[in-house]
């Protein structure tokens, strides 16, 4: 009998927790026909709310259910990499607590991993309902990453994935600290279907990404899968270089035909101050990759649990 195991990141999901249970038996019939056993593990990223006394409350009436708490909010991904390490199933599914990413999609994600594909994934073809400045900055986003690194990472794709047991092992080789797990999934390669559906606003509650934690976040991605922005200082270094080698000459050519008619300090607080700007900026993409670095070299672990259930 095949096991599928279902993984649920849930951060402040306690009113979503039931709700998301419920939708997901819904596919009991199919998964009887098929005759496959199911697992769940809610991974409670260290809500403050009641979300693993709900999961507690499931596992009470159904051992399939499972729980690992974590000590503290690590992140989304280190929630995704828990629920990784923990699956022991042939397939599995990643699905967010909040029913955006429809369990009813299931069925038909598996008629394709039956047609031999290692991974159905699924990317939304609307925004519907976000934010307008929030799409076009998450699509600016994607038009500069796919610019910088050679790891394709599609536009509107969600975390909603289904896999085979191969794919999760790629992905769990990869124990990167900074993770980006678009860029991984794109990274690890094997052949994937891409399913499209339409944006499906969050059940309950609301979003959990702050306007800077995905900042952040898009940063994280944009340094773990490309160095392009090291060597964007070091075109722009060579650029000054000319720059000030062409002023250099300007300025000895015009003192020898015409003595020197204007004061020069004006014209050179501009020029310190722009170059200034510019080695401070490239001193901070450094900075970038260097903590990074740091914080790899630590080897801390991704995530720390306090309970497992
Ligand atoms: N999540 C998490 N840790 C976090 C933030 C979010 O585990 O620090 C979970 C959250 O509970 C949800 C999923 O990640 O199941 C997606 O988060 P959310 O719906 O808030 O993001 P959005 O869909 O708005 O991008
Ligand atoms: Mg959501």
């Amino acid at each position: 009998m095949d096991l599928l195991s279902v993984i649920v990141p849930c951060y402040n999901e306690e009113e979503n927790v039931f709700d998301f249970y419920e939708e997901l038996m819904k596919n009991a019939p199919f998964f009887r026909e098929r005759d496959m056993e199911v697992e769940l593990w809610f991974i409670d990223d260290g809500s403050g709310d009641r979300t693993s006394h709900r999961v507690k409350e499931l596992a009470a009436g159904d051992k399939r259910v499972h729980l690992v708490s974590f000590s503290r909010n690590f992140g989304k991904e280190a929630a995704i990499y828990a629920g990784f390490q923990k699956a022991g199933g042939d397939y599995v599914v990643l699905m967010d607590c909040d029913l955006q990413d429809p369990p009813s999609l299931l069925p038909g994600m598996f008629a394709y991993i039956d047609q031999g594909y290692d991974s159905v994934a699924t990317r939304r073809v609307t925004r519907k309902g976000e934010p307008f400045i929030r799409s076009m900055l998450a699509r600016a986003f994607y038009r500069i990453m796919n610019k910088l690194s050679r790891t394709e990472i599609v536009d509107g794709a969600r975390d909603y994935r289904l896999m085979k047991r191969c794919v999760v092992d790629a992905v769990l080789s990869l124990t990167e600290y900074n993770r980006f797990t678009k860029g991984i999934f794109g990274w690890v390669g094997f052949e994937t279907k891409w399913l499209e559906y339409e944006n499906v606003q969050r059940r309950k509650g609301e979003t959990k990404w702050s306007f800077w934690k995905l900042f952040v976040y898009s940063l994280d991605g944009i340094t773990a899968f490309s160095t392009a922005p090291l060597a964007l200082a070091s075109v722009m270094g060579v650029l000054f270089c000319i720059m000030a080698f062409l002023l250099i000459i300007f300025t000895i050519v015009r003192k020898l035909m015409f003595g020197d008619p204007t004061s020069g300090w004006p014209s050179l607080v501009c020029i310190i101050s722009l170059i200034s700007g510019v080695q401070l900026f490239c001193l901070g993409i450094v900075g970038q990759y260097l903590s990074k670095t740091y914080m790899e070299v630590k080897n801390r672990p991704m995530y720390l649990v306090k309970e497992e259930i």
